[in-house]
């Protein structure tokens, strides 16, 4: 096997973007979501500091909100763009407000992602968009029509205006050429975004990946559907971009089948869902002549592996078909040596109003304490470097 060219565990590369005072606040930040009783108690402790209108606004922007997100507006936004961007680092800016049922919000939602294209148009330090089906539309409405139920008249009005949404975003991702992202969520409601994803594909992507979808590979029925959409794609003579994630909703998922007596979708092992991961990660290489490819995770040894198939097949590192991606605050041993080494990589970068914010918070929270070793190693890699600029500052 050929030697992997690159290496993570180089510290200073991950942290060069960090004083010394920022290290110590993310390790500080760490420290307390590896507490898994506090982090699941956060959701109500949050909700009832709100009611109570107690000041905890300032707090979660000291920590969480500084750490994991760019700011309240894409103005904001504007300092982390350009440190991300002075180590080759791509932005993707993220609206990451969720949970919202009005139509108000939805069209807000829309607004401020079409916002991000328009912003990202000709700047090559924003080398995407991304947007998430739920932001333009009722869950219970997307979970209805993904049913296969009828709509009432009311009902089919509303989901044209979803589908409104989605085509009005991909047609300016498309005349703006930005490439867009459209993120999976539960499934279900996904069946109706695979649709919608895959008939963009087919309007927008004829000369090269502007719309992509996302496959959370902890389904079990995400190989085959990868390999009809390779099928289709070729057949209908469009490119397939797809952003392959493990997923996230897997509690939520298990939970769900378990109450509603349903086989679960979900994977029954870390270990089936990492070699579907891989394999993923194979096929859309091998058919890289159709695909687009982004790899959004923190997972080391998909990396790595994804690496070694480039350099095994002499494709360059900034290969315009292959991304690399994590998100903000999280995983920079990753994303900041995958940088150095000129592989074509970004992190999601969300922002929003601080309350509209949280659940995303919580979320990235949760992930750290449930997601078994990722708090450790954040919390290992910081401990290294801040121990390797005190011997340099000692003369060692
Ligand atoms: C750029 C980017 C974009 C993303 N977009 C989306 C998106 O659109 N939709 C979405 O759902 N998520 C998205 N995610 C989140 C992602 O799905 C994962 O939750 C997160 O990245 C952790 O997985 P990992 O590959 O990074 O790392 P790892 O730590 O290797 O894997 C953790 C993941 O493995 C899976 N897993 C853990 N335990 C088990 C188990 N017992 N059985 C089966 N599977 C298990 C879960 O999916 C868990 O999140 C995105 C992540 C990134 C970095």
């Amino acid at each position: 096997m050929k030697k992997t060219p690159i290496s993570f565990e180089d510290t200073e590369t991950a942290f060069v973007s960090k004083t010394t005072a920022d290290l110590n606040r993310a390790y500080w930040l760490f420290q307390i979501l590896s507490i898994n009783w506090l982090v699941q108690l956060s959701p109500a402790v949050f909700k009832f500091a709100l009611w109570a209108h107690l000041p905890i606004k300032g707090i979660i922007r000291a920590t969480a909100f500084r750490h994991f997100c760019g700011g309240e507006s894409i103005k904001d936004c504007q300092k982390t763009i350009e440190s991300l961007s002075k180590f080759n680092i791509g932005t993707i800016l993220d609206y990451s407000v969720e949970g919202k049922e009005s139509e108000e919000d939805f069209d807000r939602s829309l607004e401020q992602t079409l916002s991000t294209v328009l912003r990202a148009k000709g700047d090559s330090t924003i080398p995407f968009s991304v947007f998430k089906p739920s932001g333009f539309a009722r869950i219970a409405l997307l979970e209805k029509k993904n049913s296969g139920k009828l709509l009432s008249i009311e009902e089919q009005e509303e989901y044209s205006r979803f589908y409104k949404r989605v085509s009005t975003i991909c047609e300016a991702a498309f005349n703006n050429n930005v490439p867009i992202y459209i993120d999976a969520e539960e499934t279900w409601i996904q069946d109706v975004v695979d649709e919608i994803a895959t008939e963009m594909m087919m309007k927008f992507n004829g000369k090269k990946a502007i719309i992509y979808n996302t496959l959370q590979m902890y389904r079990h029925d995400r190989i085959s559907f990868l390999k009809k959409s390779i099928e289709h794609a070729r057949s209908n003579n469009y490119f397939l971009g797809v952003k392959l994630v493990r997923g996230a909703y897997m509690e939520k998922e298990r939970a769900r089948a378990k109450l509603l007596k349903y086989p679960s979708p979900i994977q029954d092992s870390k270990e089936k869902t990492d070699n579907d991961y891989d394999a993923a990660l194979k096929i859309s290489f091998e058919n890289l002549d159709i695909t687009y490819i982004c790899a959004g995770t923190h997972n080391e040894n998909s990396c790595l592996m994804l690496i070694r198939l480039m350099a095994e097949n002499n494709i360059p590192n900034d290969h315009e078909h292959i991304w690399f991606s994590q998100l903000y605050g999280m995983s920079d041993h990753i994303t900041f040596n995958l940088a150095k080494e000129k592989y074509s990589t970004s992190k999601y970068v969300p922002y929003g109003p601080i309350t509209s914010v949280l659940p995303y918070l919580i979320r990235r929270a949760q992930e750290n304490t449930s997601v078994k070793g990722q708090t450790g190693r954040e919390l290992s890699l910081i401990n290294i470097e801040k121990i390797r600029r005190k011997n340099e500052s000692l003369g060692k």
